[in-house]
């Protein structure tokens, strides 16, 4: 039994699939191969755990030796690297809120600790998030096929401008629609079905909560297979010099905390419709996220989690992708060309590419 070799596969399909798609239109659907046997889930597994801060934590390297994925101490107790060889490696440092698969920044829900000489992982993010990457075999049966129909959001619109740079006079609205309308190019050039929630310059309602209700409405009417929301993003005048880069959200699942909070909310226990589809979420994030970070050549904010209210409602995967910050000069001046742009479509065209041939290598052969 040679577990990372499946992990190894779907990533050399992807790539294969992905070198074709750069210029010349590329078939969807990679050849299938067949489902390894099912193994037990990562809910199904006798972990070694410890109650610690009051929550269930499972020791990593145990996480490694029945993931298949071997245990390398960085430094003896403080950092761990989970290695399948070939490069493929996860590393945890203790006391961090995030992770690195590949290089690439995953947040947790809990931060890594440590206890008996070893580190731990929540088994919430074990479950969640870090078990359908490093073993999405063992989670085929609950994954989907590969999306068809793809419905792409445009963040804001209308009355609502959402976020802005003033050097450049840009409007996020009139960013995210640009995007939108040049991924579903790239993607209807794949083989994808798209609709949009909105083509033009307009918004489903005054109420912010009832808009993005409106959306996912949108999406789950049409039958999506896959949501995607745009964005763009700003934070505050004293941090803009330094602030920049992509973030990739899904939809937290229940009893985890969101990226941005500290302590448990009122959302916290609650299940939303967007939480049937948690695994495949999981997938989904790192493959878009991995994507615009190789390809656009920005800084790494992370794959995080939040219950947007537009992730919350939608009934098929779904992730809401911060491209870029319009509050840094030095982004907004990249964003305000249309060939960056593209490059953000295409980015997340690759992204959507990975996902699908990730999942396509789960399927069970034809016969
Ligand atoms: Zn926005």
């Amino acid at each position: 039994m040679a577990p990372p070799r499946l992990l190894r596969l779907i990533l050399l399909l992807a790539a294969t699939h992905l070198a074709g798609a750069t210029g010349a239109i590329s078939a969807p659907n990679p050849t299938p191969v067949r489902a390894p046997p099912t193994r037990p889930t990562a809910t199904q597994l006798p972990w070694t755990t410890a109650r610690l801060r009051g929550l269930e934590f499972v020791d990593l390297r145990d996480v490694g030796t029945k993931l298949g994925w071997k245990p390398l101490w960085n430094t003896p107790g403080r950092k761990l690297t989970l290695s399948a060889g070939e490069g493929n490696g996860i590393v945890f440092e203790l006391d961090g809120r995030d992770c690195y698969l590949n290089g690439i920044r995953i947040f947790l829900s809990e931060r890594v600790a440590g206890a008996r000489d070893t580190l731990w992982i929540a088994k919430v993010d074990l479950v969640k998030t870090i078990a359908p990457l490093l073993r999405p075999a063992d989670h085929a049966a609950a994954l989907p096929a590969p999306p068809r129909l793809i419905v792409l959001d445009a963040g804001h619109g209308g009355t609502d401008p959402g976020k802005y740079n003033l050097k450049y006079r840009l409007n996020e609205k009139d960013m995210t629609l640009d995007v939108v309308l040049r991924l579903k190019k790239v993607l209807e050039a794949r083989g994808y079905r798209i609709a949009l929630t909105r083509a033009d310059d307009t918004r489903f309602s005054s109420n912010p909560i009832v808009d993005l209700q409106r959306r996912a409405n949108f999406a789950n009417q049409a039958g999506a297979e896959l949501f995607l929301s745009v964005h763009f993003n700003a934070v505050d005048p004293k941090d803009s010099h330094r602030v920049t880069g992509s973030e990739t959200y899904v939809l937290t699942p229940q009893g985890m905390l969101s990226t941005s909070d500290q302590e448990k909310d009122d959302l916290t226990d609650a299940a939303f419709p967007g939480n049937r589809q948690d695994l495949a979420n999981a997938v989904l994030g790192y493959f878009l996220h991995r994507q615009l970070i190789d390809r656009l050549q920005t800084s790494d904010r992370g794959y995080k989690r939040a219950r947007f209210a537009v992730l919350r409602f939608v009934n098929c995967p779904a992730a809401l992708l911060e491209a870029a910050y319009l509050s840094n000069d030095d982004e907004a001046a990249r964003v305000a060309k249309p060939e960056f742009r593209q490059e953000i479509a295409e980015a997340i065209a690759a992204g959507v590419e990975s996902y699908s041939a990730a999942l396509q290598a789960l399927r069970p052969a034809a016969k």
